[in-house]
């Protein structure tokens, strides 16, 4: 069983209750599908610039966390085809935020949640 936190975009908290986020994770679909089993250790919020988040990383890591993944509005927007990667999502930095997030903190992560766009391979760090 593997624990795992996601955390979302400050842009997206009153919009989304990560309703597609659990159902994935309860599901083991999409960015969850690479866990034989796995459960929510927690959720936190991004707020911009992102410098909170090795902070937040560690406080889900000290909470049990093994990996955090990061919501796919991040970086997909949805679309009348669907979800795509064509201009990004909210963040235009989520790259460059997790794989810092990584290197200072070595928590796993994980670029996905629900709703993975068609041409998207699971990115990790
Ligand atoms: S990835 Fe989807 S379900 Fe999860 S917070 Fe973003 S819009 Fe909501
Ligand atoms: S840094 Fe990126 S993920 Fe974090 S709140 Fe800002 S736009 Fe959202």
């Amino acid at each position: 069983m593997t624990n795992v936190a996601i955390i979302r975009c400050e842009k997206n908290m009153d919009r989304c209750p990560l309703t597609n986020c659990f159902r994935c994770l309860a599901e083991k679909k999409e960015g969850f599908s690479i866990y034989e089993d796995c459960t929510l250790a927690g959720v936190f919020t991004c707020r911009c610039p992102g410098d909170i988040l090795n902070n937040l990383a560690k406080i889900l890591k000290a909470k049990g966390a093994e990996a955090i993944h990061f919501c796919t509005c991040t970086f997909s927007k949805k679309t009348a085809e669907g979800w795509v990667m064509k201009d990004g999502g909210f963040c235009e930095n989520i790259d460059k935020i997790i794989e810092n997030l990584n290197k200072e903190t070595s928590i796993p992560c994980v670029k996905g949640t629900a709703h993975l766009p068609k041409d998207y391979t699971l990115k990790t760090w």
